[in-house]
């Protein structure tokens, strides 16, 4: 069975190991990484959501952190700082600052990004192919209030997402996100083919405004989600009204969409209309936590099937069950 999932960082990455676990050694996974998070340090290319993935699958994240690497030192870091050379607040071990080396390198000879990040993987084996979602450079900016603005003048500036997310921990509110590059962007060779060529397609529980949503900026990936024979299921990355883990509701925001498990749904839209017809949107079924269960009948009166399953992944165990659950609603929405 070939399983393409659409995935960020953290949410996705931990999804993923329970996928594999679920389906096993033989399983055929293909990831379409996000790239909107990417950025440039001392001369250095950066991509935090395909190396989440690959030392997450491969064994070499940090566990707590959930990104980084584990067991890592940070002697380059204190060194910059000693020259006085920033910036401070994005963390860069010694050991990630070797991921980055080689990244750059290989990108300076010529290779495009798909395949540095393949190279990079022949070290991890994260026994998935990860393909990120386009060669070309894609940045998130996220639009805030200037600070520095007079005092009635409105004014207005986007920054870097890492600046947003990182530097600012999200604190100020996001007037508006935007995928710079992206409407040019073309996808990386395999993304359309592996939407093609796809039985199940999943959206994790990955950030449906940052994550899963700049990969379906790229032109041609949504319209390869929307239009692909395989059902498309997703499961809610908020739970209970609050994203789980990290501030995801400053992002949803920006874009309109309330913090529930039903209204990430909506913003996805179902691939059916509810009367029966042709939908514009994603989504064949969705999966909601069990504490969201009442949530299922407003999801489904937009027309998309939608089962209430425990989606808090505390384990292994228990984040293999929800991939499994995601593949079972899979097989029942599958159109004949
Ligand atoms: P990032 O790129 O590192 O921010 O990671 P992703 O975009 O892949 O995933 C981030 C999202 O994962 C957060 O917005 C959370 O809502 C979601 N998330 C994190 N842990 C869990 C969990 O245990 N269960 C569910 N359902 N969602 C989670
Ligand atoms: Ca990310």
């Amino acid at each position: 069975m070939r399983i393409v999932v659409l995935a960020g960082g953290i949410g996705g990455a931990r999804f993923l190991r329970g996928l594999k676990q679920a389906v096993g050694p033989g399983a055929d996974i293909t990831v379409i990484g996000n790239t909107g998070d990417d950025i440039h340090l001392f001369g250095l290319k950066v991509c935090p959501d395909l190396d989440t993935v690959m030392y997450t699958l491969g064994g070499g994240i940090h566990e707590e952190q959930g990104w980084g690497r584990s067991e890592e030192t940070y002697a380059v870091k204190s060194e910059l700082k000693a020259y006085g050379v920033g910036p401070e607040w994005f963390g860069l071990g010694d050991k990630d600052f070797a991921t980055h080396i080689v990244r750059t390198q290989m990108l300076g000879a010529g290779y495009p990004l798909s395949a540095v990040t393949e190279a990079l993987c022949d070290r991890w084996q994260p026994g998935v192919r990860l393909i990120p979602m386009s060669d070309d450079r894609v940045e998130t900016h996220v639009l805030i209030e200037e600070p520095d603005a007079e005092a009635g003048q409105g004014g207005r500036k986007a920054v870097h997402f890492q600046e947003f997310w990182v530097k600012l921990h999200a604190s100020v509110p996001a007037l508006g996100i935007i995928p710079v590059g992206a409407e040019t962007a073309k996808p990386a060779p395999g993304v359309l083919e592996a939407l093609a060529q796809a039985d199940v397609i999943i959206l994790p529980p990955s950030n449906p405004v940052v994550s899963v949503g700049t990969i379906l900026a790229v032109p041609g990936i949504r319209a390869a989600v929307a239009g692909a024979s395989a059902p498309v299921v997703g499961l809610s990355p908020i739970i209970g009204g609050a994203p789980v883990r990290g501030m995801a509701d400053k992002v949803l925001a920006a874009v309109g969409v309330e913090t529930s498990a039903a209204a990430v749904a909506r913003h996805y839209g179902g691939r059916a209309a509810a009367d029966g017809g042709r939908g514009t949107g994603l989504l064949d079924g969705w999966l909601v936590d069990e504490s969201d269960a009442a949530a299922v009948a407003e999801v489904e009166a937009a027309g998309i099937p939608c089962r209430a399953v425990p989606l808090w992944m505390t384990d292994l165990d228990t984040t293999a069950a929800m991939a499994r659950a995601a593949l079972a609603l899979a097989e029942e929405v599958r159109r004949a």
